[in-house]
């Protein structure tokens, strides 16, 4: 831990020393420049829509300055956002511990307590972000700049907006006093977009005793997919996603000079062998989840023909068109197959020599049921080269997936339901993938929610250029977040 006195005080307080005045917030330097926002005074838990637009306002101020923290991964910094979130909770009640994996990393662990009748309920967010290019974006991305109804910047959506969400659920229950059934594991971890080893994968080697006993578990991979006119075709929760297995292909030859061509360039054999694979599709297998999936999108199709192949996958499987149709989409593509994208290549810096070896990068992504062993012998047969050898990168882990027939799922379902009689609540799984996993692992039913109403377009911020979530998502994506808490865990 660096000793800058804000990481001082906060070493005494996770120390549990004598309790000190609630220091200012922290900013992205180690003086303090942000001015805590105006809290929301509540007597009972908010009846209105002015009292909504207030706790959205408070939000949002929240949100600018948690974007502010630069918590671009790598390096991460995320001890700085670690420092402030603490201090957000400390004048809420909520005191944390902060953990210094290594060295300006952090996980920040916080746990309200309910009376114990019902198992905690976990909040999981990360603190990092993905690097953003300031020349693409038409603001600065670590403004955290308010304008024109929006909150812009890196991590309005992934997922500081989200992790806000959060927190002002949290904040809610404590200022009106709501009694709760279920502790509430508030838990901001480092390193998600990059993963080093010292976030989520870290609080649950290390420190499992401080989730183990949780039986439900929030974080980001929901969609709830709205128009342009915001209305809401969608609730989408993530119950399971796509597991990674990532690949190296190496291939070996005789070193020499570019003006002599070898018969063993391991150049040339490493692009025959990508070529092979490039080419190869892989089978389409139909997941219990993706069929529940696309049959629930059956109600959104117009198109008759289409409605059809929704409503029934397996049969569309068997007809060309709708193959057509299915794998010309990215995303359905992407949920019935193992899916291979060649990302990286490596030969020789230099132009005249031949290198002794030849390197590829392959992202693998395997459907849950999925064997890896299988698939990597299915690959190299594929090759059907000696030259060349594949490796997994890492570690790779069995897709899983966690259960709809529970009551945080319900709590759910109730709160789409109290905003739309009509609303589908429907289970989209996950191509990519998030720190779940690490929990599911761990028996901990994990659900992909994001509360904020999005149209595609608005979603494109993610990882992309002016990411923004607008107040008015923020509003409603609170006031959700809440509803889902409350539901699950008050008395
Ligand atoms: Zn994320």
């Amino acid at each position: 831990m660096r000793f800058t006195p804000s990481s001082l005080l906060l070493a005494l307080a996770v120390a549990g020393c004598a309790r000190t005045p609630a220091p200012p917030l922290v900013g992205p330097s180690s003086a303090p420049v942000f001015e805590p926002p105006q809290r929301v005074a509540l007597v009972t838990a908010p009846r209105g829509d002015a009292e909504w637009r207030a706790l959205g306002s408070e939000a949002a101020q929240l949100l600018s300055q948690y974007i502010r923290i630069n918590t671009t991964n790598p390096p991460g910094n995320e001890m700085r956002a670690a420092q402030w979130l603490a201090a957000v909770l400390r004048r809420e009640g909520v005191e944390s511990q902060v953990y210094e994996p290594a060295p300006g990393k952090a996980n920040l662990y916080a746990r309200v307590r309910g009376d114990g009748s019902a198992r905690p309920l976990i909040l999981l967010s990360h603190m990092d972000v993905v690097l953003a290019s300031p020349e693409y974006w038409s603001i600065d991305p670590f403004s955290g700049a308010i304008k024109d109804g929006y909150v812009w910047g890196r991590g309005a959506l992934d997922m500081k907006g989200e992790a806000i969400t959060q927190l002002m659920a949290l904040a809610v229950l404590q200022r009106a006093h709501v009694p709760l059934k279920r502790d509430i594991i508030f838990l901001a971890t480092s390193d998600e977009e990059i993963g080093q080893g010292v976030g989520a994968g870290w609080v649950t080697a290390q420190h499992a005793e401080l989730v183990r006993d949780a039986e439900f578990l929030i974080t980001e991979g929901g969609t709830i997919r709205a128009d342009a006119d915001g209305h809401i075709a969608y609730y989408g929760v993530a119950t399971t996603e796509k597991s990674p297995f990532w690949l190296d292909m190496v291939a070996h030859g005789t070193a020499g000079h570019g003006s002599r061509p070898t018969p063993d360039n391991p150049v040339h054999h490493l692009v025959h062998a990508l070529d092979r694979v490039a080419s190869y599709r892989t089978p389409l297998v139909l997941t219990s989840a993706v069929e529940r999936y696309l049959r629930d999108l059956a109600r959104l199709e117009a198109d008759s023909t289409r409605r059809a192949w929704f409503a029934n996958p397996g049969a569309a499987l068997h007809d060309s068109e709708a193959v057509r149709f299915f794998t010309g989409d990215l995303t359905y593509n992407a949920l019935l197959r193992n899916t291979i994208s060649i990302t990286g290549l490596a030969g020789s810096d230099k132009t005249n020599v031949i290198p002794p070896v030849a390197r590829a990068a392959i992202d693998v992504r395997l459907l849950p049921g999925q064997a890896p062993q299988a698939f990597l012998a299915d690959l190299v047969r594929v090759v059907d080269d000696t030259a060349i050898t594949i490796q997994p990168q890492g570690p790779n882990w069995p897709s899983t997936e966690s259960p709809v027939e529970t009551e945080l799922f319900r709590a759910v379902v109730r709160a789409a339901r109290a905003r739309d009689a009509n609303a589908l609540v429907t289970t989209p799984p996950l191509a990519g993938f998030t720190d779940s996993h690490f929990f599911r692992t761990l028996g901990i039913a994990s659900y992909g929610l994001s509360p904020f109403p999005l149209a595609v377009a608005d979603a494109r911020g993610v990882h992309g250029n002016d990411e923004r979530v607008s107040i008015a998502a923020l509003t409603f994506g609170v006031h959700f977040m809440y509803d889902v808490v409350a539901g699950v865990a008050a008395r």
